[in-house]
This record gives C-alpha cells, structure tokens and sequence, in this order.
C-alpha cells in the first residue's frame, strides 16, 4: 500500500539572550582595568574581583549609565527601584562562589527593538558581573591535560539582554544580533564585537506546527562566535529539530554547543532540572533609585539612533534600504559616508564606491573623505574610468592623497583620439566585425576590450562604444 507522507509546517520560535561588555574603563565592582586582552594571566586582578573575603565592591557609575543608554535605546521602561543579587553556584572560574547579577528587580524591562519591519519584544535588560576563564592544555582533560583559571576577566561590567521568543528564522537571530551592534557602537555602549567575545549571544530555538499557540522544547545554543556562525547554529538547529520530530523522536531541554570545525550543534548540558541558584539580595551593594530628571537626560543625551539615521539617510541620498543598512552597519563608515554627501559628491555613485570598494576591504581606517569625494566626482566627470578609479581608491586607501593617488591618470575622452583606436581596432579584427553584423551582439564586446588595451586602459569606454556601434552600423 502506498500512502503519501504529509509533512508538518513547523515554525521556528526563537528567543535570545545577548551579553554584552560594556566599554568602561573599569570593572564592575574594584578599579581593576578592562582592557587586559593579551596581558599574563591573572596580572589584572585585586582582592575584590579575586573575591577575597572582607573585601566590599563598589559600583561603577559609569556602567549603570550605560545601561541605561542601552535600554532607553532599546525602549525599555527603567525601572525606578532596582537592585543588585548573588547569584550562588560553583565553578572554579567564580572563586567567591556567587555572581552578583539582578534577580526579580532588574534595572529595565518591556522594551523593543525593529528588524526589518519586524518587532522584537525584550524582555529586561540587566547588570552583572563577568566570570574567569578556564584554560584547558592538552587534548583533554581525561588524556592527562590540565586545567587553570584565569582572573582576569573576573568582574567585567556586563550587560544582558533578553528578548520574547519573537524571531521566527536564523536570519531573524542573526538580523536581530546585528541590529543591537549598531545600535550599541552607536551608542557607545560597547564594542560589540563578536570574535572578540564583547557581545556574546546565545539562542534559544523550538518549533511547532505552525498555527500551534504552544510552545515546543527548546534547546539553548552557546559557543557562537560571530554572526554566520549564529546563522548557521540556529539553522541546524531547527532542522535537526524537525527531522528528530517527523521521525518520532523528542527534542531535550538541553544547551548545545556550536562547533565551528563540525558545522552543527553538540549537546553539552541536559537542563531536565531547573537549577536553584539561591538569589538573595547582594547585602554589600545598595539599591539604586533613579531620579525621573537624571532618566530624562540620559535619554535627552542619546544619538541618533542606527534605524532612524538609516531613514533618513535613505531619504537624503535615495538608496535602497539595503543599501543604507550596508552603510550604516558600522559607525566609522556611516559618518564617512555623509562627509562624502556634505562635501557635494552625488549620493547614488558615492553610495556605490563605498559600498563595492571601501566596504569589502574596511578594517577600521578609511581614506581622507575630501579626496574620495574627489574620486567620486572625478569619475562623475569622465575624468577617469571606473577602472582608473577603483586603482585610484586602493591608493587612497593605503594612504595616498588624491593628487599622489591620481598622478598621471586621466580618461581618454578626446572623440579624434578615440575614434582613431576604434578604426584600427576595427581594420584589425575583421572576424569579430563581421560577428557583429552578422547578429553576434557579444562581438563588441571583444571589440571594446581591444580599445581598452590599445589605450592602455585610458579609453572612456561609454564614449568608444558608441564610436565603435556607429562605425559598425554604417
Ligand atoms: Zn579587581
């Protein structure tokens, strides 16, 4: 007997939860520094972050600030009355043996965030302290490796975000996780650099058969080092969800690690049990209460902000919303972009050449932005080619000045010069002339590579084309 087999519509149902580090200049609780990247281990710790009984933390202001930037930016309603938790566990990379963190008082919660037309609930946005780092040598540790702790990234002032199970595909988790990096480098509120751990997302993934208001069981993905790999974890993760679901099986409620070499989650922790952490009230920490007025001016204080700037400079410049999210996906290049509109180059071909030459190759320097508008208006012009520019651009790029940049380099748009390459061209090539005319369309395409190479690459190519189809249609 045979019997068609009807497949379930799943829909993904996915919630993340971000933490980021914020980009103080010190800890959360002593006056150890953050920036220690590098350093020896344990050379950047002191009793407080060592957690040394008899030592007292100390709040950093200026990462209550913020935070609070973040969540208002995010649209979080501050909460008036916060206060801080421990969190109480063992791991040899927690020596007090408790996290202080927020428990049922967070310091913001009910915000949302927009990606791509679509809006992302969060949930609560709150402070915490980081932990150490372990540091395995060997190739485990059940072959004779060893273990040791590294401090120094104890006490890192972080920050996590957590959001409603609202995105609906990986392209939303890694559309969302983008989204926040704008928004928090334009704020300033962090790096936010995924390879180097300072925005860490985790996701967690379920599906169910869509038009179920329920929610299935979900699996929390960790080890996620930038945004393809979030992608890709989160795209495994839901098919191997569903083939474990059309084949009868069960999904676990477990975190799962995503492993770069193998390209697919691993399971790592089954979380059949809800852990009990023991929150108390930190009872070395004061609460907070915020002043309405310091809120205000916080707010009042904000930037603008990456969806409205994309807006708005879609608007100035009449791009493309993906183009403008291309340009407005990092800070640096963004404020380029508009010294480029601000110095009279066309918006529309200054669009292109940042996006196709500057964007690809961008590693935090960019060239002087009054001799790329040069270039771009240059080009606009016919003063030069779009091949001239491009090797004008990658000489504004290691440094040059326009005039260095652009010494000897001139389009050749004389119509008497041109016109005497595209004869010879033409008496040269008899084969490919009669192509032409014989329908062969892509014969003129030799043909302008001819005139191309005859020129030395100078030829205005618009202008030799139009030469080369008047001659050939005569
Ligand atoms: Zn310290």
């Amino acid at each position: 007997m045979r019997h068609t087999q009807v497949k379930t519509d799943w829909e993904a149902v996915i919630g993340m939860e971000v933490h980021v580090q914020l980009a103080t200049r010190s800890k959360m609780f002593c006056g150890c520094g953050t920036d220690y990247l590098g350093r020896p281990p344990n050379s950047n710790v002191c009793p407080v972050c060592l957690g040394l009984p008899g030592t007292l933390p100390v709040i950093n202001r200026r990462a209550v600030e913020l935070l609070l930037k973040s969540a208002l930016a995010l649209n979080c309603e501050i909460q008036p009355f916060t206060k801080f938790d421990r969190k109480n566990y063992f791991y040899p990379d927690l020596p007090k043996g408790y996290q202080i963190s927020q428990y049922d008082l967070p310091m913001s919660r009910n915000g949302w965030i927009d990606i791509g037309g679509k809006r992302v609930r969060i949930t609560r946005v709150h402070l915490e302290e980081d932990t150490g780092k372990l540091v395995h040598s060997g190739d485990s540790l059940h072959s004779g490796g060893e273990s040791m702790v590294d401090l120094n990234r104890s006490g890192m002032p972080l920050m996590e975000i957590v959001t409603e199970p609202d995105l609906r595909s990986a392209t939303d988790a890694r559309d969302y996780a983008m989204e926040l990096r704008a928004l928090l480098r334009t704020i300033g509120a962090s790096e936010a650099d995924m390879e180097k751990g300072h925005l860490r997302a985790e996701a967690n993934v379920s599906i169910r058969p869509r038009g179920s208001s329920q929610l299935g069981v979900k699996t929390e993905l960790k080890n996620i080092n930038s945004f393809r790999a979030l992608h890709r974890a989160v795209e495994f993760e839901l098919k191997r969800q569903g083939q474990l679901l059309e084949s009868g099986g069960t999904v676990v409620q477990e975190t799962r690690g995503w492993s770069e070499a193998e390209q697919r989650t691993i399971s790592q922790r089954s979380k059949e049990f809800a852990e009990d952490y023991r929150y108390f009230p930190e009872p070395d920490l004061p609460p907070l209460t915020f002043e309405p007025a310091y809120i205000e001016e916080l707010r009042n204080s904000l930037p603008e902000l990456p969806a409205a700037r994309r807006t708005r400079l879609a608007e100035r410049a009449g791009l493309s919303e993906y183009d403008a999210r291309l340009l407005t996906g990092e800070l640096e290049v963004a404020d380029f972009f508009e010294r480029l509109l601000d110095l009279g180059a066309e918006p529309k071909p200054a669009a292109n050449w940042v996006i196709g030459e500057v964007l690809p190759v961008f590693d935090g320097r960019l060239p002087d932005a009054a001799d790329f508008a040069a270039l771009v208006k240059g080009v606009q012009a016919g003063d030069f080619n779009r091949d001239q520019g491009r090797q004008i651009v990658t000489r504004l790029m290691e440094g040059a000045a326009f005039a260095e940049a652009s010494a000897g380099m001139a389009q050749l748009s004389d119509a008497g010069e041109l016109a005497a390459i595209v004869d010879r061209i033409i008496s040269e090539n008899p084969q490919a002339v009669a192509d032409f005319r014989a329908g062969k369309q892509a014969a003129i395409g030799a043909l302008i590579g001819k005139v191309k190479q005859a020129s030395s690459g100078t030829a205005n190519l618009k202008l030799a084309t139009e030469l080369l189809r008047d001659r050939l249609s005569r």
